[in-house]
């Protein structure tokens, strides 16, 4: 399929600086409770308001009454999916997770075509409407292996009803999007007709620090900042209109700068007629760990909420009153006024079942390795050493 023309996703990091300077200066020459009422009350909110609001003194309690206020205004059910690794194998090197290709301590293990279809028939017994399907991210030239896995995979949700798969296997290149939709039903307009989003989270939009925790080796499929940040793109011009882009608190210490970033990125997505999830921090505790006391972990996601990008709902209404298929069809449940926070998992599917399985299906009983073989060294990003105490969190989900 050819480029649609839609230009592709560029980030000045001249422009964020300007934008949370003026949202300094608005912060601190505005009281807290004028730009909450403000964020509150406004058709749109614009990028320097959201700065100050995640640059003022206001507490996280007000904040979060906002963000409710605005959600309240276009409400959704809380949707919530499972995750299907295809495999845990992975070319990247990320020093954040323990995926990444050197972490010997890490057992390897790829599920078979078999094994994938059980586990999918699994999850919908069990009443689950949405999927993700993970891998790692691969070096172009052992690429087509995993693709042709996700696709298969992708092709059982297609026929065994699920109503939203989420595809989160690293950044692709224009050609390897026509492989990965292989099969896909297509509407005229060449989008796709499931509900598939394409999940990449470019963790930091710091080029210095994505470098140091993704890497800089040519070789090192993760290591292409530009890249990564135009595979939505590349995703819409394949077919796909729905997007999940994220940041990892953690890398960039400059929460503000990737608050913004973030929300530049989604509205270029929503711009384009994509529905936006956004992949925020952890909200609840996790089971046995620790959590800031503080709400600085949640704040992101609070003043994220305000933000509905320029137009927000009207914009959406917009594109339904000049009859924009491609946009009314990524607004069907009016999620392109703002960033979609999801639609019910359960809600055409009545009660979620007893559930009279194990939560976690028994292990495989032998261990199949990595199915490509032993890779070629990868360069190595060492110039800064590896240091144990940067992060509290090593982590798995993402490719
Ligand atoms: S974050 Fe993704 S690409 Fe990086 S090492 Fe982990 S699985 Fe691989």
């Amino acid at each position: 399929m050819e480029r649609d023309g839609t230009a592709e996703f560029r980030l000045d990091p001249a422009t964020v600086e300007d934008v949370l300077r003026s949202g300094r200066e608005r912060a601190a020459s505005t009281e807290g409770s004028a730009l909450l009422d403000r964020a509150r009350d406004a058709t749109s909110v614009s990028l320097e308001d959201v700065a100050a609001l995640w640059l003022a003194d206001v507490d996280g309690a007000s904040l979060y009454a906002v963000a409710l206020e605005r959600r309240r205004r276009r409400p959704a059910p809380l949707e919530t999916f499972s995750p299907l690794y295809l495999t845990n194998t992975c070319d990247a090197e990320c020093r954040m997770c323990g995926m990444r290709r050197d972490n010997a301590a890490l057992q390897r293990e790829t599920a078979s075509e078999d094994e994938v279809d059980e586990q999918l028939r699994t999850l919908q017994r069990r009443g689950m409407n949405a999927v993700a399907l993970l891998t790692g991210e691969y070096r172009r030239e052992r690429r087509s292996w995993a693709i042709a896995r996700v696709n298969r995979a992708l092709r059982s949700t297609e026929s065994l009803g699920f109503g939203h798969v989420l595809i989160n296997v690293g950044s692709l290149d224009d050609d390897e999007m026509e492989i990965l939709l292989d099969g896909i039903p297509r509407h005229e307009d060449g989008s796709v007709v499931p509900k598939l989003t394409r999940c990449t989270f470019q963790e930091t939009y710091s080029r210095p620090h994505y470098a140091r925790f993704m890497g800089r080796a040519d070789e090192n499929p993760r290591a292409h900042y530009d890249r990564r940040l135009a595979n939505f793109d590349r995703a819409h011009a394949a077919g796909i209109r729905v997007a999940n882009p994220g940041i990892l608190v953690g890398l960039n210490p400059d929460l503000g700068f990737e608050l913004i970033a973030l929300v530049l990125h989604s509205r270029h997505l929503l711009a384009a007629g994509m529905e936006v999830y956004l992949s925020v921090p952890r909200l609840r505790q996790i089971a046995g760990g620790k959590q800031r006391s503080d709400g600085r972990g949640v704040r992101p996601a609070r003043v994220a909420a305000v933000d509905r990008g320029p137009g927000g709902k009207d914009r959406a209404d917009d594109a339904r009153a000049a009859g924009d298929p491609a946009r009314a069809r990524a607004d069907r449940d009016g999620a392109l006024g703002g960033l979609g926070f999801g639609r019910s998992l359960y809600g055409d599917r009545g009660p979620l079942p007893a559930r009279d399985e194990p939560v976690r299906g028994d292990r495989s009983a032998s261990v199949r390795g990595d199915p490509r073989g032993a890779p070629p060294a990868l360069g190595r990003d060492r110039e800064l050493p590896r240091s144990r105490g940067e992060l509290t969190e090593t982590r798995t989900l993402r490719a």
